[in-house]
């Protein structure tokens, strides 16, 4: 099925076609007509199903942008899953103008975001707690919200947000729609939606895409686990690669020892600054960064597209984790491939998910087959500028300060990322002394700004 045959307008159909968005994913299959008509629903599907589309397209339909009052309201587990839906919305909005989509995420400052909320917004993305806290204050109002979404339940539950999210709903009309999207469907969540949704229709999408994962398990000891990972990474000739540690002590010693070892790691952990992650996550995703060593915090629902190769260095703690974990690779169709390290100690486990995922071979990390040819660097580069949205610079200025400013070739340029106070321009390696030099001596959009290397 394709979007030009659902019931949306023809200028939404077109913004879809333009983001590549042409044939529906089984979920948006199963959903989409009975979600286009209000109707709540509960859906099960792992990562990478195209959940987002799924439950934005209604929001989208619906939304009177004339009305400046808080159309929808979505929960996400985390800040960065709250930022990329809020981002994924905005793509989805460009067919009309003037919709205003407001985060309202923890571990940033409060206070302005009682101000952007004075301002009225349509749509508020946000994580439970901080959401609850606003209310509290009377800073929200949530008394026209018309779509209610709950993206990755599962994951807001473990987080202990229960209490939350019922505290939430109350404050919400009771006549609404409200969307539940969950990896699993456990009692707890049977609970919550029974409290919080009404007749919703129950749709569950099957893992027929799990065979695309290929998944090899080594047992090495502890000591032998680094020594591997370049090894495997070159083996398969992994443009990306995300290394999942268990402990966040396990992240830094080994982006030591992979550091020492010429290669460029980032690693993402709870002990990081919101801003160092948002950066992290820029300079994995904008390919300058090969490799990001990550603890389990960045293993759900982050859409980081087009990781070649998953290791799990520490065995996940249980199979919900290694699903989650795994499933960061073959996002949306396209082939994967993870590799698990097992201490003797945790062979039992290792067997307990050979068991539920039938799909994994262990093997000797002996046939591992180094391929020395190929080497862990993408030839890219990201440069830092300390301008943004806020000094009202666009992709297209910096692009042109680039381009026509200082004479880059625009095939020297990979992606640019705009935030709200610095951005993110990803260059060819050989063309960043170049860059550096002539940037810092010329305007963007009129004025000056500090340029270096990242
Ligand atoms: P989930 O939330 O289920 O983990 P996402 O909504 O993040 O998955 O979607 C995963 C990827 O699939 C994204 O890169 C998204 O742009 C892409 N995608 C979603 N729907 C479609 C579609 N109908 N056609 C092509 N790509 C799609
Ligand atoms: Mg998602």
């Amino acid at each position: 099925m394709t979007f030009s045959q659902l019931n949306i307008s023809k200028d939404f159909v077109k913004n879809l076609e333009s983001l590549g968005y042409i044939n529906l994913t089984p979920i948006q299959e199963l959903s989409l007509n009975s979600s286009l008509k209000g109707k709540d629903l509960i859906a099960r599907a792992k990562t990478g199903s195209g959940k987002t589309v799924a439950f934005s397209l209604p929001l989208v339909e619906k939304l009177r942008a004339k009305e400046f009052k808080v159309q929808a309201l979505l929960l996400a587990p985390t800040r960065e899953l709250a930022n990329q839906i809020a981002q994924n919305l905005r793509l989805l909005f460009r067919h009309i103008h003037n919709v205003k989509i407001l985060t309202l995420c923890g571990g940033v400052p409060f206070k302005p975001q009682v101000v952007s909320l004075s301002h009225q917004a349509h749509i508020i993305v946000g994580t439970p707690g901080r959401v609850l806290k606003h209310l509290g204050e009377k800073n929200l109002s949530l008394d026209f919200v018309e779509t209610f979404v709950l993206d990755e339940a599962d994951k807001m539950l473990d987080m202990g947000f229960f209490d939350d999210i019922e505290k939430i709903s109350n404050f919400l009309p009771k006549d609404r729609q409200t969307m539940l999207f969950s990896a699993t469907y456990t009692d707890d969540i049977k609970l919550l939606a029974s409290n919080i949704l009404c007749n919703p229709l129950f749709i569950e999408v099957e893992n027929e895409e799990k065979n695309i994962i290929k998944q090899d398990f080594y047992e090495l000891s502890d000591s032998e686990k680094a020594q591997n990972i370049k090894k495997i990474i070159r083996s398969f000739e992994a443009k990306s690669t995300i290394i999942f540690c268990n402990q966040k002590i396990t992240c830094e010693k080994l982006a030591d020892i992979l550091f020492e070892d010429g290669l460029d790691v980032l690693t993402m952990h709870s002990d990081l600054e919101q801003k160092q992650r948002d950066e992290t996550l820029i300079l994995f995703s904008n390919s300058t960064y090969p490799i990001l060593i990550a603890s389990d915090v960045a293993s759900r629902g982050l859409d980081i597209d087009d990781v070649d190769l998953v290791i799990n260095y520490d065995l996940a703690l249980n199979s919900k984790i290694h699903t989650h974990r795994i499933g960061r690779t073959a996002r949306a169709g396209k082939g994967g491939v993870a590799i698990s390290f097992y201490t003797k100690d945790e062979q039992s486990r290792a067997f307990e998910f050979k068991e539920i995922f039938n799909d994994i071979e262990f093997k000797d990390s002996k046939t591992i087959r180094d391929n020395s040819n190929f080497e862990i660097d993408l030839g890219l580069r990201a440069i830092f500028i300390n301008g943004g949205k806020k000094h009202k610079l666009r992709k297209i200025d910096i692009l042109g300060s680039l381009t026509a400013g200082i004479g880059l070739h625009k095939d020297d340029i990979g992606k640019i990322d705009v935030l709200d106070f610095c951005s993110y321009v990803a260059i060819k390696k050989d063309k960043l002394d170049f860059v550096l030099d002539r940037l810092n001596k010329t305007k963007i959009k009129g004025k000056y700004y500090n340029i270096y290397e990242k």
